[in-house]
Formats: structure tokens, sequence, C-alpha cells
């Protein structure tokens, strides 16, 4: 399996990092993605990915900080080998409105550096779902991407598959009452789905509150599984190769 996005370069992960990635192994999740929101933790990112094979790296300026840093710092970061993605990057609006029009000009800017680089993007939304794709539409064809951590509604994922790009589904989908996602995971296809644990956030059940870990990737696996009908080594197949191909990285199978 392959956890595509996973903090493990911020506080939370700081004292066990190494036991975390050693316990995720363990549980078969042999590859992980590990996500920049801003400066540091991009370094921090770069900084696993060269410590552990396993480990990979994306860079980018999150919309939560986007009045604090500009994009300078990310292009210089793109030549490393092991950056594989601009991300993670999109519109929160659910945090602020008032700094809409800042947050659309870094996200586009980082689109464009994406574009001008080759490589994939990694979409944070929240309460912003159609105003991203705004952002993303004008460049359909020329950039692919996910979005990570899909909470928009059925109708909303099938557009984003249209524009090119897969759906990153996460702990929710193992709660009782998340409809959307449920459903999402049911009628999109296998072949447009990533699977992540967004760590330290967003715990499937039956650990919902705790810490969440790379490791618990599989409830995510089985969740799916379970609302497709099919076995959860397929989702592990097909979710694995989905992330091969967008990122380039892995073997071939
Ligand atoms: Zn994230």
């Amino acid at each position: 399996m392959i956890d595509t996005h996973c903090h493990l370069n911020i506080e939370e992960f700081e004292m066990d990092y190494q036991q975390v990635i050693k316990d995720a192994l363990a549980e078969g999740v042999n590859e992980m993605i590990v996500i920049g929101i801003d400066p540091i933790s991009n370094k921090k990112a770069i900084e696993l990915a060269d410590t552990f094979n396993e480990l990979y790296a994306t860079v980018g300026i999150h919309p939560g900080v986007v009045d604090d840093y500009d994009i300078q710092s990310i292009e210089p970061l793109l030549k490393h080998e092991k950056v594989i993605a601009i991300g993670e990057i999109g519109l929160d609006l659910y945090w602020r409105q008032d700094n809409i029009e800042k947050q659309k000009e870094i996200f586009i800017k980082q689109i464009q550096l994406a574009i001008k680089h080759q490589l994939p993007i990694v979409i944070h939304t929240r309460n912003s779902f159609s105003e991203a794709y705004d952002c993303v539409k004008p460049y359909k064809g020329k950039i692919k991407g996910v979005f990570h951590c899909f909470s928009s509604h059925l109708e909303d994922a099938k557009k984003a598959v249209d524009l090119g790009f897969y759906i990153g589904i996460d702990g929710p989908v193992t709660f009782k009452n998340a409809k959307d996602i449920k459903e999402i995971a049911t009628h999109i296809p296998l072949d447009k789905i990533l699977i992540e644990t967004d760590s330290p956030y967003l715990s499937p059940h039956p650990f919902r509150g705790k810490r969440n870990e790379p490791k618990r990737l599989s409830y995510i696996a089985q969740a799916i599984a379970d609302l497709k009908g099919i076995s959860k080594e397929e989702v592990v197949k097909i979710t694995t190769l989905n992330a091969h191909e967008l990122f380039h990285i892995g073997v071939k199978i």
C-alpha cells in the first residue's frame, strides 16, 4: 500500500517518526508521501525522504499560510529527485473567507509552477470545491493531481474526475454517518481513487479522535472494498498503481 498523504514532517511526529514509519512498514504500507504545507515543513519533508527510501516528499504553500509566505521558496526545491508533486495547495474557505483573492492567487501561481515543471498537484479544499475547481479548469489537460481528502458530494467528485484528477479518500469513509464519501467510494471507479491517511488527522474508526498514523491505511482500503463489494487486495493493487502512475514512482507491475 502507499499512503499518498501524511504529515510525518510536523510537530506531532517529532518524537517518534522513526517508530511510526517502522510500524507502517510492518503493516504493509511500504511507501509514504510526506506532504509539505509551508517552508519549514517542506524542508522537513525532503529531509525525511532523503533519510528513508520508502518516503517521498511534496512541497507547497497551503492556503492557510498564504498571508505569511509567497511561493519563491518552492521552485528551488523542485529539482530534488524525491520531490514528486506540488502540494498541498488550494483553497480553504472554512477557516477564512476574507483573503480568498490571495488564496486564489497563490494557488494559481503554484498550478502554473507545476505545469512548468511537469509535476502533479495535491489539492486541499474545504468548503471550497467549486472555487478550486474554477481555478484548475482553465488548465485542464495540462495538469494532473488529486483532490486530497475529498469532502464534497458525488457530483463534484465526478467533475474532479472529468478534469483528469484523482479522488483522495481518507478515514471518514469508515465513519458511520459519512454519507457523501461512502457514496463517492461506491460510485467513483477504483482507477480514479487514491487512499491516504492525512496523519496525524482523521483517524479511521475505531481510532477516531486518536493521533492517526500511516499504519492505519488498511482500514480505509477495507472500507472501500466493502462498499464496492470487492476484495481489499484489489483496492490495494489498483490504488497503488494509480499512485505510481500519478506521481511517477514505484515499480510498474
Ligand atoms: Zn494534508
